[in-house]
């Protein structure tokens, strides 16, 4: 059988890892962690990520390279291309880890975003907050997760201090306009090599301090949004010529208008779901995308709920198995759990998350608020 390279060793090189070996493949992980979620599941080389010696070595034992985390060194891909077989390219992470580059791309595939304008200048920050108005985001063009090197202007007195704070990375800065959303969407787009797409059912998610804590699927929102939105998930899949997986994050307002947030090039946090409730995961589809395999099916097999497990919450799991058993048993629900391997169950920490496979969306969620696990 090949090998598959991963750049990046953490929980989404795992799962990527896990569903691959069920199609013969072998893994190797490039991770500085010694002890990396992956690695435990696959042969793992410890070193930084832009350890050119390291890539070289990656090069070398895998047929074929992907990567978990879009902010990989732009050298360390060129260096890859050479290399080895990337079939994803440089192009797309190079797209894709920049928040203009990105928002230019999808706008070029035809597909709306918030408004937004570059900044250069604290002088271009306030032209920019007059016009997309009050309270607007800005935010780092690079670098950002979690909401972390993100500001919003609730004041024009806030102008200068929000300036100074995001400026100081150095990073060229964006300002979007705060899009009043109903909800949150996002759609995972699949393309192989030869252009086939598949799109997965659009998640609901629920953020809690800007860090994914529900995916709810289906979506409680029109069919005609749904449609929509796996729609404009293909165009941006093929507009940005996507080998792989793309996930598309997007706002609901209430008008029904549909704007694109932000994108990532890999499997993402709101498609866990599809571990037991599509008849193909993500994780499958990648692997199938990336080795020119055709692309497995998509559809729902079940209502499902997927809930993040972070440091504070695995006590609380662990603590409570009896009592959410038997929540589960009357409600009728099936919760799936899948844990990381981290050692360190540290606060706001991505530990694991629970697939609830439920009846409805409704049961899930009540399995949810009676296990007392995740107190939000
Ligand atoms: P991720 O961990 O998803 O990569 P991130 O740090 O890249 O997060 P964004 O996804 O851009 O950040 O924003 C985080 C959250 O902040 C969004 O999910 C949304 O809830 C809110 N948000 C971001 N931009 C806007 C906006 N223009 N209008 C309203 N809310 C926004
Ligand atoms: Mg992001
Ligand atoms: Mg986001």
């Amino acid at each position: 059988g090949s090998t598959i390279g991963i750049l990046g060793g953490g929980q989404l090189g795992r799962m990527m890892a896990l569903a691959g070996s069920n199609l013969g493949y072998r893994f190797v992980a490039l991770d500085p962690a010694p002890d990396a979620p992956c690695g435990q599941v696959s042969a793992q080389i410890t070193a930084a990520y832009d350890d050119r010696e390291a890539a070289r070595e990656l090069a070398k034992r895998a047929d074929v390279i992907t990567y978990e985390f879009e902010n990989v060194d732009a050298g360390v891909a060129a260096m890859l291309m050479e290399e080895s077989y990337v079939p994803q390219g440089s192009e797309l992470l190079y797209t894709t880890q920049h928040r203009l580059r990105e928002k230019r791309a999808i706008e070029a595939s035809g597909v709306r975003v918030a408004p937004y304008a570059e900044i250069r200048s604290e002088q271009e920050l306030r032209e920019a907050v007059a016009k997309l108005g009050i309270p607007s985001v800005l935010k780092t063009a690079t670098g950002g997760y979690d909401g972390k090197g993100q500001w919003v202007i609730r004041s024009e007195a806030e102008i200068g201090q929000a300036y100074a704070e995001l400026s100081r990375s150095g990073v060229e800065l964006v300002l979007e306009q705060f899009i009043r959303f109903d909800k949150e969407l996002s759609v995972i787009a699949a393309r192989s090599p030869q252009g086939e797409i598949q799109t997965f059912p659009v998640a609901e998610n629920i953020h809690v301090d800007n860090i994914l804590h529900l995916s709810i699927v289906p979506a409680r929102v029109a069919e005609r949004v749904q449609e929509e939105a796996r729609q404009l998930a293909m165009r941006i899949a093929e507009g940005l010529n996507v080998v792989g997986l793309i996930a598309v994050e997007m706002f609901l307002t209430s008008g029904g208008e549909l704007f694109v947030n932000e994108l990532a090039p890999r499997p993402h946090n709101s498609g866990h779901y599809t571990m037991e409730a599509c008849r193909t995961s993500q994780f499958e589809q990648h692997v199938r995308a990336v080795c020119n395999l055709p692309l497995g099916g998509t559809e729902l097999l079940t209502p499902v709920v997927m809930v993040n497990v972070l440091g504070e919450h695995v006590e609380p799991l662990l603590a409570r198995m009896a009592v959410a058993d038997d929540a589960a048993k009357r409600l009728g629900v099936e919760p799936k759990i899948h844990l990381y391997g981290k050692s360190e169950a540290i606060t706001k920490r991505k530990m694991g998350h629970v697939n609830v496979l439920a009846p409805d969306v409704d049961a899930a969620l009540a399995w949810i608020a009676e296990t007392t696990i995740w107190r939000v």
